[in-house]
């Protein structure tokens, strides 16, 4: 057993070691490209038509709803955007004249983009994903509302995690939304949108996990679990938005927060006797399999697939899994405590009878 835990703390410790920070957009030349570019409007041979803006902020030839403040910042995000591409495909052309290999930018790797989509398979993947992620919420909601029975007084559900669930199902719909956005876009906004809400959602899950896991019911209890989860996450998401998006940081975070979520469910499905406790198997294992896909991590194939669109690709199956699992739970537990209630009160009615 002790060599099992030495070998979690060896493995985290290299998982931790072998996160780096961008390499590409710390270079000075890349920077020099992008300060250059953002002033000329172009770069090498290619013109930058979101870029074409006056000295004093104002766009080009433009009339006059083109010069309202909303649509002059989308012009300057989009010129960002746009420069941060260029520079970055010219940096990996000289960098493979000289024999190196690929490098990150901004956390992601150089891809080719695909019409208006930066990163066409990732983001065509994660709103896959959302749309599986709609659909188990769905049937989940549908089942605890309309099929399942609900109790008599108060017309909640029997199912005690249904809010939580319905939590969860919101913001793991709003992570995928903006991991789509994200892929398609990568302005700052987009990058803080998409990395704070991962954070929220992976955060919420572990909350979850640990509720779920050691059953617990009572409101009190729920809170001090919750609390000091909750007050780390908000200081995270602010540290990342307002004082420094540190990737390095935030993957470790994500890290500890997946794995802790991981190892409470693997050892719950290992000594509960649930119905589903296969499905849990297959989402840790699968999501085990993920995590070390995510951490090989290596450089785009053709421009287009690289460890990180292979990842939401398995996220596919696991997500339809993971509802799945939480469909026969509430059927489970709603099954359970029926029967419990309605063998005390059938109980209840023959010692009335007997005395
Ligand atoms: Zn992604």
């Amino acid at each position: 057993m002790d060599r099992c835990w030495l070998l979690v703390i060896v493995s985290i410790g290299w998982i931790f070691g072998a996160i780096d920070a961008s390499e590409g957009d710390a270079d000075p030349l890349y920077r020099e490209c992008i300060e250059q570019c953002e002033k000329k409007g172009s770069v090498g041979a290619s013109s930058i038509q979101h870029c074409q803006f006056l000295s004093d902020g104002v766009l080009v030839d433009s009339p006059w709803y083109m010069q309202e403040p909303l649509y002059v910042q989308w012009k300057q995000c989009n010129c960002r955007s746009d420069c941060q591409y260029f520079c970055m495909m010219q940096q990996e052309k000289e960098r493979e004249a000289l024999g190196l290999k690929p490098v990150k930018y901004h956390g992601k790797w150089p891809f080719k983009r695909s019409s208006v989509l930066q990163e066409p398979v990732s983001a065509i993947l994660s709103a896959l994903t959302l749309v599986v992620q709609f659909n188990g919420w769905l049937s989940f909601f549908l089942l605890a509302y309309y099929k399942l029975p609900l109790r008599p007084h108060s017309g909640k559900t029997y199912y005690e995690f249904t809010c939580l669930w319905h939590i969860y199902g919101l913001l793991s719909m709003n992570a995928w939304f903006w991991g789509a956005i994200f892929h398609t876009r990568g302005f700052d906004l987009t990058e803080k949108l998409d990395y704070s809400s991962s954070v929220a959602l992976l955060g919420f899950s572990l909350i979850l996990a640990v509720l779920r896991t050691f059953n617990v019911k009572n409101e009190a209890s729920r809170v001090m679990v919750a609390a000091p989860l909750l007050a780390f996450l908000t200081t995270h998401i602010l540290y990342l938005n307002f004082y420094e998006l540190d990737y390095g940081l935030n993957v470790k975070v994500c890290i500890t927060m997946g794995i802790a979520q991981v190892l409470f469910w693997a050892v719950w499905a290992g000594i509960t006797h649930h119905p589903s406790r296969f499905k849990i198997w297959a989402v840790v294992v699968g999501g085990a399999m993920a995590i070390l896909l995510e951490l090989y991590d290596f450089p785009p194939y053709k421009g287009y697939v690289d460890s990180h669109a292979l990842w939401h690709a398995t996220n596919i199956p696991l997500a339809y899994l993971w509802w799945s699992f939480v469909y026969e739970d509430a059927k489970f537990r709603t099954s359970t405590i029926t029967k419990k209630s309605s063998f005390h009160s059938s109980f209840g009615l023959m010692s009335k009878k007997f005395l």
